[in-house]
């Protein structure tokens, strides 16, 4: 996609701050964080939401999610507690539409959420 701005992280063609990397993800700061960690994990194919993600019948879905927990791991909030969230449409707050899990910690998170 030429003009999806996470492609365009996933090329390095737009600075970000990235976390982890395996061949098919990428794990970048947010640049609006809501909580002490606020890490994106994108996988590096395009889908635009969650739901084409469950779609794409090879696992990427699998990787997306292992990926969240290595990063959660890796920002010391995986004992304490951590969020992975995907707003998957307008009505839920989706403003990029390449897929990308939140993963939120290091506070105390209340539910629900707004
Ligand atoms: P959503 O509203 O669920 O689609 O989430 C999009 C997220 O992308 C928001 O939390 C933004 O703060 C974040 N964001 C937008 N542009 C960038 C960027 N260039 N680098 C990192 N995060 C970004
Ligand atoms: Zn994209």
């Amino acid at each position: 996609m030429t003009d999806c701005l996470f492609c365009k992280i996933v090329a390095k063609e737009i600075p970000a701050e990235i976390v982890h990397e395996t061949g098919r993800t990428l794990a970048f700061r947010d640049i609006n964080p809501q909580a002490p960690t606020h890490v994106l994990v994108v996988p590096k194919q395009h889908h635009p939401d969650a739901a084409a993600l469950a779609r794409a019948d090879d696992g990427l879905a699998d990787d997306v999610l292992k990926t969240a927990h290595a990063v959660a791991v890796q920002e010391g909030v995986a004992e304490g507690g951590y969020r992975v969230v995907f707003n998957t449409g307008p009505g839920a707050g989706q403003t990029v539409f390449h897929v990308h899990a939140h993963v939120l910690g290091g506070r105390p998170l209340t539910w629900p959420p707004g």
